[in-house]
This record gives structure tokens, sequence and C-alpha cells, in this order.
């Protein structure tokens, strides 16, 4: 149910060294029912390294997307009313800087409720949703708003980069430190991304 690296998540070093181990702690966002109460809960090792060729301050353990990001993930960031409101600035400045129009994509990595890319959509600009957790997925495709039910990756950039001309703006908000192979990521943005 997870992998622990040996080689950094960022420049791949294997100067790793344990700095902080906080024991065997159950998943943040795996809350519990009354009826889940008699029942052991799930715990992970919570072990935090640092990278002493690159800095990078990271967990050892990957615990398995399919777990962590579940049918039951209670996560919808449309709760949050201060948020919803600083998103939709930060959009109203992006289609300004960018110059974003009917003709544009709109691509959001974890896109969760669709919080973020409704004021695209409202606006008509076209969007794309990735997100694979099924309850926020349905949630923004009831707004409208086309999701693709994957975790983004390098992979599944080239599959978007094979079928369409790339997207103007990508969003990936609170997203990549939830990702184990950071630099894929990186890269699948980099070849999603129009030049
Ligand atoms: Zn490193």
């Amino acid at each position: 149910m997870y992998e622990s690296i040996d080689g950094c998540r960022s420049c791949g070093s294997a100067a790793l060294k344990d700095v902080l181990s906080l024991g065997n702690v159950p998943l943040a966002d795996a809350l519990l029912s009354d009826s889940d109460l008699k029942n052991e809960e799930r715990r992970f090792p919570l072990n935090v390294a640092f990278c002493s060729d690159c800095s990078l301050v990271q967990i050892r353990e990957t615990v398995a997307p399919e777990i962590l990001f579940g049918d039951d993930y209670p996560y919808f960031s449309s709760f949050l009313p201060a948020w919803v409101e600083h998103c939709r600035l930060n959009a109203e400045e992006l289609v300004e800087s960018r110059q974003l129009d009917h003709d544009s994509l709109v691509v959001e990595i974890a896109s969760n409720d669709g919080y973020m890319l409704r004021n695209f959509h409202d606006r008509g600009i076209p969007t794309l949703g990735i997100d694979p957790v099924p309850g926020p997925a349905a949630a923004a495709e009831k707004l409208g708003i086309p999701t693709l039910r994957r975790f983004f990756g390098a992979q599944l950039a080239e599959e978007l980069r094979a079928e369409r001309s790339g997207a103007d703006v990508i969003i990936g908000n609170n997203v990549l430190a939830h990702v184990a192979d950071l630099r894929g990521f990186v890269r699948g943005i980099s070849t999603l991304l129009k030049s």
C-alpha cells in the first residue's frame, strides 16, 4: 500500500538523510464515521528526509494515490468562501494578463469541484479539469466543466498533446506537494503547455 524512496524526489540524489520520524500515523484526509471506530485504523510510516544535494525536505513513503484520493475523499474546494473569492480574483488576473478568450484553453490539474475553472467557463473560455476523485469531479461536471478522471503525469500530458494544440494556462493549486513523481509531473506540464 506504500513504497519508500531511496533517491531524492527532485534531483534523484542518493544523499537523503532522515531528519524526523513521526511514527505510524493515520492518513490526514481519511475521516472516520461512527461505524469505523470499532475497526483498526490504517496507519502509514511518516518519515521526513532532507536531500543534502538540493535541500528538498520530503517524506520517504509514498502511499498509493488510489488510497489517498479514493471514493471517500472528503475535500471539496468550494467549501471555503475566502479561497473561492481568492481564486475568482486570480482567474480575473489570468484572463487579463494572458488575454484569454474562446480560442484559449485553461487546464487545471487537481481541479477538484470546479471552484477555479468555473471562473473561466462562465466567460466562455474553454477549460479542461484533470482530477481522479469521483465526488468533486462529478460536481465540476455538473457545472459544465469537462473533467478527465485521471492522475496527471508525463504520460497523460503526451496523450493530451497528441490530440490538441496545448494549453495557454495550466493551474495547479496545492497539488505538487501531493505528487510522488515530481519530475514526471513537471515534465508533463512542460509538454502540455503551449510555447
Ligand atoms: Zn535532491
